[in-house]
């Protein structure tokens, strides 16, 4: 998957080509997944914690599904050119895992989340300002009750913006096209989940400490809903520092995990 993007000697189109199958598989794998689990086989199983009980419509599994085609190939050509670059030597990736050693290959990785998680936060409050929200974001707001298939569903300018972490970090971080594929395999792990409308986290993690620092479905879900607060991806802390959670986060995460399971049969 994406062998192209290893060749040092390889055009343009061939790391296109690369990119498209790591990109595309990735999307289609992990959302399919997703939603076969929870909108087919575990649908009613699972109903006590879906985040809004209602399913999206299938025009809106069109919409995100089509837009997310389109930021494929977006990504596709700015991971591209992130490669290109890097094999000429322009960035900080590396190539030969003995260069850096085991325990950097997976510091590099964690690196590359909180990196990943500053910036979308910060560029995800930039494109809430309302001069920008309209030709940037709005897109991505048309799916008020999200579905898998709305983890990539950008318009092309958002697109462009959410692709800029493949060269940012690889310009800030000494990483290893494995660990970059790991890393990216949290990326749209994450993404789906946050995305699939369910909360799968365990009811006592708001109270914990652990509530304070990692994000839920719930924070982005409500995002979606009340397009308002919640800005954060992976974590939750830069929301808490700045203030920005919604107020009502804490207890809809609540309300959904104190939801008695369904009686079986
Ligand atoms: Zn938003
Ligand atoms: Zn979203």
């Amino acid at each position: 998957m994406g062998v192209e993007l290893l060749n040092p000697h390889g055009s343009f189109w061939n790391y296109i080509q690369g990119s498209v199958k790591a990109v595309g598989l990735r999307y289609f794998v992990f959302a399919g997944l997703a939603w076969l689990l929870g909108y087919v086989f575990f649908r009613r199983r699972w109903a006590h914690r879906k985040i809004i009980p209602a399913f999206p419509e299938a025009s809106d599994l069109r919409r995100e599904i089509l837009w997310s085609v389109s930021s494929v190939f977006v990504f596709s050509v700015v991971g591209a050119l992130t490669f290109l670059a890097s094999h000429r030597g322009w960035t900080q990736m590396y190539w030969k895992l003995s260069d850096h050693g085991m325990v950097w290959f997976f510091g590099s990785i964690v690196a590359a989340i909180f990196i990943h998680d500053a910036l979308f936060y910060w560029c995800h409050r930039w494109m809430h300002q309302p001069r920008w929200y309209r030709w940037v974001h709005r897109l991505h707001h048309e799916s008020r009750n999200p579905s898998p298939w709305a983890s990539y569903s950008f318009s092309f300018p958002e697109a462009v913006i959410q692709a800029l972490v493949f060269p940012v970090v690889a310009l800030l971080v000494p990483i290893h096209p494995f660990a970059f594929a790991l890393f990216m395999l949290w990326q749209i792990l994450f993404n789906v989940l946050g995305h699939t409308g369910y909360e799968f986290h365990p009811r006592w993690l708001m109270d914990s400490r652990w509530g304070r620092y990692l994000n839920t479905p719930t924070n982005h879900v409500q995002h979606h809903e009340r397009i308002r607060g919640n800005f954060g991806l992976y974590f939750n802390f830069w929301d808490r520092w700045m203030g920005t959670n919604h107020p009502e986060y804490e207890n809809r995460f609540r309300e959904v995990t104190s939801r008695p399971r369904p009686v079986a049969g």
